[in-house]
């Protein structure tokens, strides 16, 4: 039986890989910080969950010698850029340090039992920073911008060179990939929860940032599912996960109220200083032609699809706390 490891398991994607891998029959084990929330509703029965803080990194080794899986994939840590401009030293040391800590682990795993162990580092369009070229693609030149990008950048870099040691590693450098397990702390679901709840109360404001910035949003199950074929792919590789095609945050306003059943958005929407941020990309978009090619991947979901789903799950979740 196939053992995976997912660090991150409570998070947006390590739930939907979670989801994934025991109905595969994968034997799934879970690294989770205390006291984290499961995105979505809860994981399956299956999930063997182990409570450890990815700083822990004497921890992380222990216990990933002791799981010895077949396959890592590394989603735990920061995930979110706002957060790291008010955390830039736990960034670095999570989403950074730790990752290395665990490629360090699973290289250890293989060389004692020499059993190849497959690695998947999640990695993140941030990574390039404002890029000096669109779309991006595994050559763009990596030059953060964010105490994220650059966490996520340092992480990146050491993929490739536990890659060099004899470790299959993939990177996945991931564009913004949404659902309704997103928290309100990204633009996205802050946009869809505001809209199905200003629709319900028939009124109400909602407090947003930049609404100029372009980013490249796919379906979050898709890109686990780039995840996993980059997993069991022979050879390890960077791999760019995109759709390819960049909407503004005010596209994605207009489209969620719509969805909503609000037509005249602006009425509802209040630009807040506070959700500027001190540096911000102007344009995110991926070219993942190698990913295509190689992995055989494409997105699955549009961009209107994810609005509506998101809005849809959010109004039939306000319906449901109605009714109680
Ligand atoms: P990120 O791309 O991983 O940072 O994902 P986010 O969803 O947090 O942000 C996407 C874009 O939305 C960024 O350009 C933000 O500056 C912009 N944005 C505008 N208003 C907001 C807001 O109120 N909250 C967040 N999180 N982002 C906002």
């Amino acid at each position: 039986m196939t053992v995976a490891l997912v660090t991150g398991i409570t998070g947006q994607d390590g739930s939907y890989l979670a989801d994934r891998l025991t109905r595969e029959g994968v034997e799934v084990h879970g690294f989770a910080r205390e006291g984290a929330t499961v995105a979505g509703s809860s994981l399956p029965a299956a999930v063997h969950v182990h409570q450890v803080d990815l700083r822990d990194h004497a921890r992380v080794g222990s216990l990933v010698a002791e799981i010895a899986p077949d396959e890592v994939y590394n989603l735990g840590g920061i995930s979110s850029v706002a957060y790291s401009w008010a955390h830039p030293a736990e960034t670095g040391l999570v989403s950074g340090i730790g990752a290395v800590a665990l490629f360090e682990a699973a290289h250890a795993v293989q060389e004692a039992t020499g059993r190849r162990v497959r690695v998947v580092q999640a990695s993140s369009a941030e990574i390039f920073g404002t890029p000096d070229r669109t779309p991006q693609d595994e050559g763009t030149a990596i030059r953060p911008t964010s105490p994220y990008g650059a966490a996520k950048a340092y992480a990146h870099q050491m993929a490739g060179i536990y890659r060099s040691r004899g470790l299959d590693v993939s990177s996945c450098v991931l564009y913004n990939h949404e659902s309704p397990r997103r928290p309100e702390t990204f633009v996205t679901r802050k946009i869809t929860a505001g809209a199905a709840r200003i629709a319900t109360d028939g009124g109400g404001v909602l407090a947003l940032g930049n609404l100029d910035a372009r980013r490249d949003w796919g379906w979050a199950p898709d890109y686990v599912d780039a995840m996993v074929r980059a997993a069991r792919h022979t050879e390890p590789d960077d791999f760019v996960v995109a759709t390819g095609v960049a909407h503004s945050v005010e596209d994605f306003v207009r489209l969620a109220f719509s969805a909503a059943g609000i037509e005249d958005w602006s009425k509802h929407v209040e630009i807040d200083p506070r959700f500027v941020r001190p540096v911000d990309t102007a344009v995110q978009v991926g070219d993942a032609a190698r990913a295509r090619a190689v992995l055989g991947w494409a997105p699955t979901v549009t961009f209107e699809e994810i609005i509506e789903k998101m809005v849809e799950n959010d109004l039939e979740q306000i319906h449901r706390e109605v009714a109680r």
